[in-house]
């Protein structure tokens, strides 16, 4: 099982919507390059966690209102941005991925034009703001390859265990033939 899931699939970020834009889906230019990936995606629409890990911050942002991060286990930070309303989960709420309810798809805050969700992904809980941030569509498909990849995976070729009772069978037929063999006898002369 992945610590890593993409709940909504890429045929929801809509044109403009990609990381790094500069331009807006309706034509306008950007102030700045797009920090996240934006998913198309009716008002209400529960947004599962995209990673396993803990909830580090919840905070209302003038610019990306209603915002959640959560760290993953290996130390990354997801930004979920315009939610409709305060996540309601605590700091420090484990959460897994597709299963946790982070908040719910909304238009709140300056930067929003229509409710959809701005997902980013960086070094640390400031990222969503400002600072570095990377793809998180490009890290999410990485991080799900590896784990795919690290998950055990059961032996496809091993034979079943050889049933008891022949085994037994075989070893009470060694014992006697080798009680029976006899010590060489000396060839007289
Ligand atoms: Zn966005």
């Amino acid at each position: 099982m992945s610590n890593y899931v993409l709940p909504f699939p890429k045929s929801k970020i809509p044109k403009g919507g990609e990381f790094g834009n500069t331009i807006l889906f309706d034509g306008t230019p950007r102030t700045n390059p797009h920090r996240g990936v934006d998913f198309s995606l009716p008002g209400g629409t529960p947004i599962p966690s995209f990673t396993t890990g803990e909830v580090v911050l919840v905070k209302w942002s003038e610019v990306l209102g209603h915002v959640a991060v959560v760290k993953d286990l290996k130390g990354g930070f997801w930004g979920y941005c315009h939610l409709r309303q305060a996540c309601i989960l605590a700091v420090g709420t484990k959460v897994v991925a597709g299963k946790t309810i982070i908040g719910l798809v909304g238009n709140t805050g300056s930067a929003s034009h229509g409710a959809h969700l701005h997902l980013s992904f960086g070094p640390d809980d400031q990222s969503v703001f400002f600072g570095k941030v990377s793809d998180p569509i490009v890290a999410i498909e990485i991080r799900i390859a590896r784990d795919a990849k690290e998950a055990p995976v059961a032996p496809v070729s091993k034979v079943a265990p050889v049933a008891a009772k022949p085994v037994a069978e075989v070893a009470e037929d060694v014992a006697p033939a080798k009680a029976s063999v006899r010590p060489a006898v000396k060839k007289a002369e």
